[in-house]
């Protein structure tokens, strides 16, 4: 089944006029988790609700990488949406969305880079409304370009994620790094959203994606009993 961020990659793949070299194997990849075959996690695919819904601006080549993480999003929130960024041309069907009533948009984006009138760090949803997350899936450089060249953000509500909420998230997954992948801001606005389920599917998802992604890039095996494998089974 396709969603927002395949059907992205698709048209991407259809413009590119030199092939898209992945790094790594070149091994054929399954289309369904652009994972190579013998290591696919299509099977792991969950299925969750949420009340949240996500929309990915995507930097150019980003629906080609087979690390992006966005994809996994689309793969487990049922409402995302995808568009390719451009500073030139908007779909109209991306304002639509922004401006559609039952949707409350945050744009997801460090509040120390923004007036502080604008910053927001706590989702408070109007009445009848879904909160709608707009993160964009790009390099920190690119992510920094399209923020401020995209003048349809401007008057909405920037979520700025905090330190506390970052820290409790890497101690929580016993992450080490600094840098946090697409998926995990997802999963940090799903929290604040209480979508306490879908964020912690996404995130066990997000550990099975790893695994099997570099699984397949180091040739080891997977451990499907493992914690995130075992935390997704109530959900596939
Ligand atoms: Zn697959």
């Amino acid at each position: 089944m396709s969603h927002a961020v395949s059907r992205l990659r698709a048209d991407r793949l259809a413009r590119t006029t030199r092939p898209f070299i992945a790094r790594g194997s070149r091994a054929p990849r399954c289309p369904g988790c652009r994972v190579i075959d013998s290591y696919c996690l299509c099977a792991w695919k969950p299925t969750v609700q949420a009340k949240s819904a996500v929309c990915l601006l995507m930097y150019d080549t980003e629906p080609l990488k087979p690390t992006n993480t966005g994809w996994l999003i689309a793969d487990v929130i049922k409402d995302t949406e995808a568009f390719t960024w451009s500073r030139t041309e908007v779909d109209e069907r991306l304002p639509a969305l922004l401006d559609d009533p039952q949707w409350q948009p945050y744009i997801v984006f460090p509040g120390e880079f923004v007036a502080a009138e604008r910053v927001v760090t706590e989702v408070r949803l109007e009445e009848g409304k879904r909160p709608l997350f707009i993160l964009l899936d790009a390099t920190w450089p690119e992510a920094r370009k399209m923020f401020r060249k995209s003048p349809y953000l401007d008057h909405l509500p920037v979520l700025s994620l905090e330190p506390e909420q970052m820290s409790r998230y890497r101690l929580r997954r016993s992450k080490r790094d600094d840098h946090f992948c697409t998926a995990e801001v997802a999963a940090l606005c799903l929290e604040l959203a209480d979508d306490h389920q879908a964020r912690g599917v996404l995130d066990a998802y997000l550990d099975v994606f790893s695994a099997h992604y570099l699984g397949a890039k180091f040739q080891l095996p997977i451990d499907p009993d493992d914690a995130p494998h075992s935390y997704l089974k109530a959900f596939i």
